[in-house]
């Protein structure tokens, strides 16, 4: 008999390994993998170009009207990975820069984004064998996930992946600006009053500051066989 799919919820802080750990589990599962900030990322970008995010002010009245014209979607490449589309374009690298990364952390407080696309988010996994990653998946989007995860390493150690990770794609930024990105999208994902971050109560905890890859993914691909064989007792 087929083994019963589970729905797996990763939450946790900004560049701590999350979508490393979404997508290893993913694979070893063969679940579907959905990057719920990509789709943050998608509807920031969309509204920085149209200027109705600037600086310092959203135009919600524009976005709220705009938003039913945004298509998000997820085309797997030929190496295995994932890029986000923004209305059937490719919007992968311009979604990955610091400047959409703040957007997509200020129009993620606004209510009425957050409910569009949670909503989206509920369809995908409606058939569950999905693993979801973000800030609100085991509290808000998949309250009943059997899996909750939640993953946090130190802002330092997350401001120097994220520096590498930057340094890598050749747009590096100095360690000072990154680590106070970090910390500024960390008060405002804790702050915010439509569902701010925070573990779930029956989330497991991973801090992975002081763990390599492959620690980590041995002991969630523990986690989930030992969820799956209960599941299915
Ligand atoms: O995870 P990532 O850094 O790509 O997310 C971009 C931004 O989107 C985050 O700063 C966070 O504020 C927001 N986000 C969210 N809820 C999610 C996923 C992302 O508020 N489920």
């Amino acid at each position: 008999m087929e083994k019963k799919k589970i729905t797996v919820a990763i939450d946790g802080y900004s560049s701590c390994g999350k979508s490393t750990i979404a997508k290893d589990l993913a694979l070893y599962a063969g679940y579907v993998y959905v990057d719920t900030g990509a789709m943050y990322r998608a509807v920031a970008l969309y509204a920085m170009e149209r200027g109705i995010i600037t600086a310092d002010s959203i135009d919600e009245k524009r976005l709220a009207a705009a938003l039913p014209s945004i298509s998000i979607g997820f085309a797997l490449q030929p190496d295995g990975s994932q890029h986000t589309l923004l209305n059937g374009n490719d919007v992968e690298s311009r979604i990955r820069t610091l400047d959409v990364a703040d957007g997509a952390s200020r129009v993620s407080t606004i209510g009425f984004v957050r409910r569009a696309l949670v909503e989206q988010q509920q369809a995908m996994g409606r058939d569950k064998g999905i693993v979801m990653d973000g800030r609100d998946i085991g509290t808000v989007v998949f309250p009943d996930a059997e899996l909750k995860i939640f993953a946090t390493a130190s802002a330092e150690v997350r401001a120097e992946r994220r520096c590498r990770e930057l340094e890598e794609k050749g747009t590096p930024k100095p360690y000072a600006e990154v680590l106070e990105n970090v910390r500024e999208r960390d008060w405002r994902d804790t702050h915010r009053t439509e569902s701010p971050l925070r573990q779930a109560a029956d989330a497991r905890l991973m801090d992975n500051s002081a763990l390599t890859r492959e620690e980590q993914s041995a002991i969630i691909r523990r986690w989930f066989d030992e969820t799956v064989n209960s599941e299915n007792h």
